[in-house]
């Protein structure tokens, strides 16, 4: 029978991702439902620090340790995970709503011949291990309750910031080390090098606080304003597709329809309409501020706290308050 609830886990510079651990933890809790074991699968090599930090999550770590496995690709992960996946026959594999996710998860569903729920916002269990998935759809509009057939095991991937971390000390898990028997003269991807995006900032997938401006912020050089609000709140900066368009950011942080899903604790929106387009991007997010001159702007029909007025008067006001706030706090 099908057994186990276990996690792919995705680490950069050898050390483990967060959603990783709030995939675990929530593991952990759905383990206290169901008797199932954790697991916690890694690939790569020299990922000793990963490994052992990983010990408070889990019942068992399946390391397999190959020089293949880094930088990713799909094609040497799937040689890796997938006969592992095969042999134990975990009933839940769940990853991260992450590019790495997106990418291998259906693909590893497909070699697995089972089921796949991309993109979840939540996940719920019954005692005799069955998963529901909570998928928003129409950029958050509605959420869907999807359910599975009787195959394993139960895939989905997750969005950042559905679970809080929770670290369990009496656990140690056994770590299993696995040297994979692969051909790599089969492996036909390779990747020859990576050009690390400026800054040092979080993706604004994976931030707990995101503070965006659009159009409203009249020119590239005003974003100096947002960024130093970020700073203080340690926050990533979004914007729309408008100042994509005019060349003042970077697409890689266009929230919206043809740009990212966030799922943020925190959203601030400064100087934007609130376009549908925009809007789709940001049904998930726990609590939403919108600043904007315009009364009737869109926003606003989103937002939790909104303020009309001018984010020239705003945003340094904020920044200069929450400095004496913060600092009160530490
Ligand atoms: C197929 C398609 C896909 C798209 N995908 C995306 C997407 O992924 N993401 C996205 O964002 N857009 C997308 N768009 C574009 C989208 O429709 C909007 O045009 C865009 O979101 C508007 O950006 P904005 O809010 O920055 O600009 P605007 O709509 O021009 O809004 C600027 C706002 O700033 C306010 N403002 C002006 N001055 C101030 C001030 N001093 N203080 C405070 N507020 C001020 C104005 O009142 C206004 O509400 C897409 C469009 C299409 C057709």
């Amino acid at each position: 029978m099908p057994n186990g609830i276990w996690v792919l886990v995705e680490h950069q510079d050898g050390k483990v991702k967060k959603i990783s651990l709030e995939l675990l933890s929530a593991g952990i809790e759905f383990s206290k439902k169901t008797g199932q074991e954790v697991g916690a699968v890694l690939l790569g090599s020299g990922l000793e620090e990963a490994v052992n930090s990983l010990t408070p999550y889990a019942d068992k770590i399946y390391w397999i340790n190959d020089t293949l496995f880094i930088p990713y690709t799909s094609e040497a992960y799937l040689a890796g995970i997938v006969p592992l996946v095969k042999e134990h026959q975990p009933s839940i594999l769940l990853g991260g709503a992450t590019s790495t996710g997106k990418d291998l998860f259906p693909r590893l569903a497909m070699h697995l011949q089972t089921g796949y729920v991309p993109d979840c916002t939540g996940l719920s269990i019954e005692e005799n291990g069955k998963l529901t998935a909570l998928r928003p759809l129409f950029g958050g509009k509605v959420f869907a309750e999807v359910g599975f057939s009787e195959v394993r095991p139960q895939m989905a991937t997750v969005r950042n910031n559905v679970f809080l971390i929770k670290e369990h000390p009496d656990r140690s898990a056994q770590i299993i080390s696995i040297t994979p028997s692969m051909d790599s003269s089969l492996l036909k991807k390779k990747v020859v090098g990576f050009e690390k995006a400026e800054g040092t900032k979080l993706d604004i997938t994976e931030a707990d606080i995101v503070v965006a401006a659009g159009r409203g912020i009249k020119a590239p050089e005003h974003f100096k304003l947002i960024e130093d609000l970020a700073d203080v709140l340690n926050a990533s900066v979004g914007t729309t597709r408008a100042t994509v368009d005019e060349g003042w950011r970077d697409l890689k942080d266009q929230i919206g329809k043809s740009g990212k899903n966030i799922s943020a604790k925190l959203y601030m929106a400064f100087g934007i309409s609130g376009a549908i387009h925009h809007v789709l991007g940001i049904g998930t997010c726990k609590t939403v501020v919108a600043v904007d001159t315009d009364p009737n702007a869109l926003i606003f029909n989103y937002a939790d706290y909104g303020i009309v007025g001018d984010l020239f008067q705003i945003v340094p006001a904020l920044t200069e308050e929450l400095k004496k706030v913060l600092a009160a706090d530490r």
